[in-house]
């Protein structure tokens, strides 16, 4: 497919920070490396960024270790100002940061255009949670005295995130860290480095004081974060990510016993029951699934559907699916863009076959166009058997499985068969079942005849292999925080 691109974009491209955040300033690494940006719908080079180093990760570490007390120690109003501006910045941009994300991330403009929103509005979320950070005061039961609780900020918190919403799970753990005073390093996805350096740029432009802040764009992912992680003065680390590498920040994290939030994979079981509302199911589908075109942690991975109304389920979504257009995420009236490389697009091919090698039918798609970018089609496969291997994997790409099932009870045990719980979906028109079902389902968080979950205002976040600890919500903020007892007469 072959594009050029739109006028806004080469204007981003001329004017893009390309440095490394330490202190305030976008610099170099310390050694003058650089590593390639991908457009992922040319494979082209977009641009090429600084590339940290050990070293540098050791310098921002002593940059955000001298920040630390002055921003603990700053008004709450004042931290809650500086994130508010950042949001009216942000807003002001969102046009420029859609754009950005769909130049490094490949997806069509108006996912972009959502995630610009979304992650905006974690920082406003956030600066009206700064001011709110309350202790408490209580007798103690015996009489002896008085118990009085202090919240505290942590220190050094490191962040790394991934390339699937760049702007978002950077203002989702940002926000809440320096809403309640602690200073962050960043350690952007080596994809996406571009929007991460942009929005360092916004909050120095709002007034958040040199050092508070820092991005280090790396290709060495591991050591520079171990190096990070082996100073004890940092106190925290909030990965958003796989689970594999999840467990190796868990193991690390351990050495020093830093505290950690863990965003990890999902496998999002979608159900639909006999007496939903089909149509409306069919759209909650097409939203959980094809949202930032299926590369989410919480996208539909499974569609678990009665198989009284699974043949007219699986035709109303393939029709829908089918008029997806694939292209570059910034041509006008593209609605799927690329998948992030051709490593993704190799895993979620290697799915499809492997659903297929099992005695799936290929409804839609299945088949890589040629030509330059990673594109995939949109593909939706039924008579998928629900506990075949293809549903154990996570896709993160624009395919659609279904299998059906008989009971309730059936449903729910197929639905709870791995060893994810990050989001899970299901329909019903039933009030009792309604209960039931959320009850039953284990996963951090449940959408009822709604597909799209996601909430600046919920505890966002995984059980089992999915994670540890809450982002967004009141929850957000109290993973950044220690709690002090200081006992009274
Ligand atoms: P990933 O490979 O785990 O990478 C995530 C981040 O970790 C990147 O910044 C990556 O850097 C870095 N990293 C890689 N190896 C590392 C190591 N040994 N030590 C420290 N950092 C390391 O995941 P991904 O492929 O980018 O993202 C997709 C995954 O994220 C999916 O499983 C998805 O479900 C999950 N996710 C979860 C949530 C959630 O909230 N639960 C949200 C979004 C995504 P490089 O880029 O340099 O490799």
């Amino acid at each position: 497919m072959n594009s050029t691109y739109p006028d806004s974009a080469e204007q981003l491209l001329r004017t893009l920070p390309t440095g490394l955040r330490i202190g305030g300033q976008s610099v170099p690494s310390i050694t003058g490396a650089a590593f390639d940006v991908t457009d992922p719908a040319t494979e082209r080079t977009l641009t090429s960024v600084a590339d940290a180093t050990v070293d540098d990760a050791l310098r921002a570490v002593e940059t955000a270790h001298s920040a630390a007390s002055v921003w603990a120690a700053t008004p709450t109003r004042e931290r809650s100002d500086i994130l508010r501006r950042s949001y009216e910045i942000l807003v002001e941009r969102t046009d420029e940061f859609a754009m950005l994300m769909t130049l490094e991330l490949g997806r069509a403009l108006p996912d972009s255009l959502a995630e610009a929103r979304y992650g905006a509005d974690f920082l406003r979320w956030f600066a009206e949670e700064a001011t709110r950070i309350n202790g408490r005061v209580t007798t103690s039961p015996g009489g002896t005295g008085q118990i009085v609780v202090a919240h505290e900020p942590l220190g050094v918190c490191l962040a790394i995130t991934p390339w699937n919403f760049p702007l978002a799970m950077g203002t989702r753990k940002i926000g809440p860290a320096l809403a309640a005073g602690n200073v962050m390093i960043v350690k952007p996805a080596s994809e996406t480095p571009l929007t991460m350096l942009a929005l360092a740029d916004v909050l120095t432009e709002a007034g958040l004081p040199a050092g508070v802040l820092s991005v280090l764009p790396t290709s060495n992912a591991g050591g520079v974060t171990g190096a990070i992680l082996s100073d004890s003065r940092v106190r925290k680390v909030s990965f958003t990510g796989s689970t594999r590498v999840g467990q190796i920040l868990l193991r690390q994290a351990a050495e020093r016993v830093q505290r950690t939030s863990m965003e990890l994979g999902g496998n999002a079981p979608f159900l639909v029951f006999d007496d939903a509302d089909v149509d409306a199911a069919v759209e909650g589908a097409f939203a959980a699934k094809m949202r930032n075109g299926g590369e989410a942690c919480t996208a539909a991975n499974r569609f678990l559907v009665h198989s009284t109304i699974a043949e007219e389920f699986t035709t109303k979504l393939t029709e829908k699916m089918a008029a997806l257009r694939l292209g570059a995420g910034y041509d006008a009236g593209v609605t799927l863009g690329p998948l992030i490389s051709a490593d993704q697009r190799a895993s979620v091919a290697g799915i499809v076959e492997s659903a297929l090698a099992s005695g799936a039918r290929l409804r839609l798609g299945g088949k890589i166009p040629d030509g330059e970018g990673f594109f995939y089609p949109p593909t939706v496969l039924d008579q998928v058997d629900a506990y075949a291997p293809a549903t154990r994997e996570e896709v993160f790409g624009p395919v659609a499985i279904i299998s059906t099932f008989q009971t309730e009870n059936e449903a729910v045990a197929a639905a709870n068969s791995t060893e994810y719980g990050l989001a899970a979906y299901f329909y019903s028109r039933d009030i009792d079942r309604c209960k039931r079902v959320a009850t039953a389902l284990r996963a951090g968080m449940v959408g009822v005849n709604r597909g799209i979950i996601s909430d600046v205002a919920a505890p966002f976040g995984g059980v089992k292999m999915s994670g540890i600890g809450r982002e967004g919500g009141s929850e957000g903020i109290s993973d950044y925080l220690d709690s002090k007892y200081i006992a009274l007469t």
